[in-house]
């Protein structure tokens, strides 16, 4: 019998599990049920396809609907949103009846159903001119509003990562940016203050007026439209605000069905993607990660993560056997010429958490002192001191700290301790790197920290060769 897959959710997450259960099974019928009208596109390029350095926002589409109607035989029905799910009968219903009706019969069905942005309750949330980030349409829409305005000047709440990205894109239109953040530094969640000052000096230097330790009160208008917002107490005037606080796993339709949720709130598979439904799988951001370095599990929220958990569930559903192992949840930014990369928790996460971490900060350069344009890299390694091993990588400078996080959450991934991760060997040439790489140095300094100076390795300071 042909086996009937139906996946809800055509972000990047379902189109890769639906690829995935085409390889697996090569008979199956494989339909997507999709909100938007498009078929899968880039969220991660909208910022850059806002500010014009992607100068087509359509380019983001990963795939036209032949290569998934014709080259895959996937059924897109987009446009539809699933209402219900009947997990007993195996039976999905999804609005707006098209020729084939309005249910969906499946043998295995997978939950790709993402996330949605926060909205604020603050008077003035539903004036024209306050937008979030997530979708084309939302890109667009900020768009034409800024050109309709003539915008001169847009508030940003929230200074995490959308918010940061939003940021420079506005900068990069010629729009002038005031950005608050609740607390006392920008990027909260993936760097520590430290190294997050690093990031807004650069940002001040492009012109980003923060608004640290901030909270919006009001967003004012006038005939409808947005005219300012006030700011712990002081009012701006501003064109539009983009509001860029937290996403939430779309959980509703699980929940409904009675799909286990974990403790985070988004729904709790097992290492086969599978949740707690007979024949239903779930992965990206509508699911909770098991995370790695920290062995909990929570919301990492990434494409990275959201493709891998994806392929597997696309292959089990489909048949076959995989597994995902779980997530060191390492990230990149590239933010006003800094390269911004990291893993693990911050400090101040992992005390939450009733960790103690050791840590470092060294600022090495990419390449040896004598050798013309090397950058600084600024790199903070934490170690759990209770193992010795790694815990986290924070990474800033104008190149090289995209790589050297993929270093750290390979020995993350490994559970390498950072004795182990400090004596692995990295390449060096003049042109290219140093010897001694900056992480290297970060490591061996972390682990006299760490451990008695008896057993260090060869002194960090050798420099030439
Ligand atoms: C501005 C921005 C920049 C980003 N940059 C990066 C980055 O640089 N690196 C990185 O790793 N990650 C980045 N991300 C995160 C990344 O985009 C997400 O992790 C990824 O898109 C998750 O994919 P998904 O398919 O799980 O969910 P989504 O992309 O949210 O897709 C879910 C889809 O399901 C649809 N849907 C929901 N409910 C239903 C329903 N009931 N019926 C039918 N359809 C439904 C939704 O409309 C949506 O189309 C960024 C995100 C944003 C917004």
């Amino acid at each position: 019998m042909v086996r009937r897959i139906v996946i809800i959710g055509c972000g990047v997450s379902g189109t890769t599990a639906a690829f995935y259960a085409r390889k697996t099974d090569r008979t199956a019928e494989i339909t997507i049920v999709g909100s938007e009208t498009l078929p899968e596109y880039s969220r991660c390029g909208l910022p850059y396809a806002f500010s014009g350095v992607v100068p087509n926002l359509r380019s983001l589409i990963g795939f036209d609907e032949d290569f998934y109607e014709h080259t895959n035989r996937i059924h897109l029905r987009l446009g539809l949103t699933a209402t219900k799910i009947h997990s007993d009968h195996q039976l999905v219903e999804h609005d707006g009846e098209d020729r084939l009706g309005n249910e969906l019969a499946y043998d295995s069905l997978i939950l790709t159903t993402g996330a949605h942005p926060t909205t604020l309750s603050v008077a003035g949330s539903n004036l024209k001119g306050v937008f979030t980030i997530r979708t084309i349409d939302d890109v667009e829409h900020l768009a034409d509003y800024l050109r309709e305005a003539m915008a001169k000047k847009v508030a940003i709440i929230g200074a995490g990562l959308t918010g940061s990205e939003m940021a420079e894109a506005l900068l990069l239109r010629g729009v002038a940016v005031i950005q608050a953040e609740i607390v006392p530094e920008i990027l909260p969640v993936i760097l520590d203050p430290d190294m997050a000052s690093i990031v807004r000096e650069k940002g001040q230097e492009h012109g980003v007026e923060y608004h640290l330790q901030s909270s919006l009160e009001e967003i004012l208008g006038d005939k409808e439209r947005v005219v300012g917002v006030r700011i712990s107490g002081r009012t701006h005037d501003v064109d539009a605000v983009v509001v860029a606080v937290r996403v939430r796993p779309n959980t509703e339709l699980a929940k409904d069905a009675g799909i286990q949720l974990g403790e985070s709130g988004g729904i709790r598979t097992d290492d086969r993607m599978a949740t707690s439904a007979k024949n239903i799988y779930a992965a990206g951001d509508c699911i909770e990660t098991f995370d790695l370095i920290t062995r909990r599990h929570v919301f990492f929220q990434l494409a990275t993560t959201a493709v891998r958990q994806s392929m597997v569930a696309g292959i089990n559903a489909a048949g076959g056997e995989a597994r995902y192992p779980g997530s060191t949840g390492v990230t990149t930014v590239k933010l006003f010429g800094l390269e911004v990369a990291t893993l693990g928790p911050t400090i101040s996460m992992a005390e939450k958490m009733g960790m103690n971490p050791v840590s470092v900060r060294i600022t090495g350069s990419t390449r040896l002192s004598y050798y013309p344009g090397g950058k600084d890299l600024t790199v903070k390694l934490l170690a759990n001191p209770n193992n010795g091993k790694l815990l986290g990588a924070q990474l800033v400078g104008e190149e090289g700290a995209t790589l050297r996080a993929n270093s750290a959450s390979m020995a993350a991934h490994l559970g390498l301790t950072v004795q182990e991760f400090a004596e692995i060997e990295t390449c060096y040439s003049p042109p290219l790197a140093p010897v001694w790489d900056p992480v290297t140095i970060a490591a061996q300094a972390l682990l006299k920290k760490l451990k008695p100076v008896s057993a260090q390795p060869p002194s960090a300071t050798i420099s030439g060769h």
